[in-house]
């Protein structure tokens, strides 16, 4: 039987939870800060980590657990969640303010475009009068002409 062995693995995975687990906090002292609960004032039953020499002569290292910066961390992406849809909806009023002086521009482009349509309309029609009117005119100047003519034509012949 050729069976081949795999006996490869060199078994070096000693797990190194670096990382994973939460790090012991350690105060400026050096020392593995200790959880304590506030027991009064405003904050009072919230836990924090504090040095284990306090009171008496503690460096003054003071962190909240993490109970409450993550409540902070919640509330933060709450603030900042509403700030984004406050954003969204100001975003979305401008827009909407916007809209109808887009339609106000447009009806104000086609109400200039109508005038300017009015004007050469009126132009045109104004042409159009003077032309009739040269024509007119000249009809009359034909007409007198050729009456002109006919009166020297009797005139000569007479
Ligand atoms: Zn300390």
């Amino acid at each position: 039987m050729a069976s081949r062995r795999h006996n490869g693995s060199s078994s070096s995975t000693s797990s190194r939870n670096f990382g994973l687990v939460s790090p012991k906090l350690k105060c400026m002292c050096g020392l593995e800060a200790i959880t304590r609960t506030v027991k009064n004032g405003e904050n009072v039953g919230l836990k924090f980590h504090g040095c284990p020499r306090c009171p008496d002569g503690d460096c003054g290292f003071f962190e909240w657990a993490n109970v409450y910066p993550k409540d902070v961390d919640d509330l933060q992406l709450q603030v900042f969640e509403r700030d984004t849809l406050v954003a969204e909806k100001e975003m979305e009023i401008d827009f909407l303010k916007e809209q109808p002086k887009m339609v106000e521009k447009k009806l104000g482009n086609n109400e200039d475009e109508l005038d300017d349509t009015k004007m050469e309309l009126c132009h045109t029609r104004i042409e159009l009068m003077k032309a009739t009117g040269n024509e007119k005119n000249f009809s009359i100047a034909l007409l007198v002409s050729w009456i002109f003519f006919a009166f020297m034509i009797v005139i000569l012949k007479a």
